[in-house]
């Protein structure tokens, strides 16, 4: 893993919030050290539910590398993936991601779900303070 590249994505971050398009969130896909997708957070933005960075930069460097699996690429995102984004990261099937090593199936089930119930319960108490 490239610490350039792990400053670029939390740069993307940083950007969007400055620029107001969205939350602190970047992400970009590099291959062999050169990046071919990157995105920020743009949900609000594009009115896109599924407009997460880490799947902004996953679906430009699958179109720009023409194939639906990132073989050989690297993952680097400013924060934890959410439940969607760790669907994305297991299909697209980076060799590695800035997360610590992609698990292996079981483990991401269970990661995904962690973070699916983490996800939940902060919406419950958000809820719950209106
Ligand atoms: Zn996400």
């Amino acid at each position: 893993m490239s610490a350039d590249l792990m400053r670029r994505a939390i740069a993307l971050a940083v950007e969007n919030v400055r620029c107001a398009r969205g939350g602190p969130f970047g992400a970009l896909v590099a291959k062999h050290g050169k990046v071919i997708g990157e995105g920020a957070n743009s949900v609000t933005a594009t009115n896109d539910p599924t407009a997460h960075a880490e799947i902004v930069a996953i679906r430009g460097a699958c179109h720009a590398l023409g194939t639906f699996q990132l073989t050989d690429c690297d993952l680097y995102t400013a924060c934890e993936p959410c439940p969607m984004c760790l669907g994305a990261i297991y299909w697209a099937r980076p060799r590695a991601s800035s997360m610590p090593e992609l698990p292996p199936m079981p483990q991401m089930r269970a990661l995904m779900t962690r973070s699916f119930t983490k996800s939940c319960n902060a919406h419950r108490n958000r809820a719950a303070s209106r």
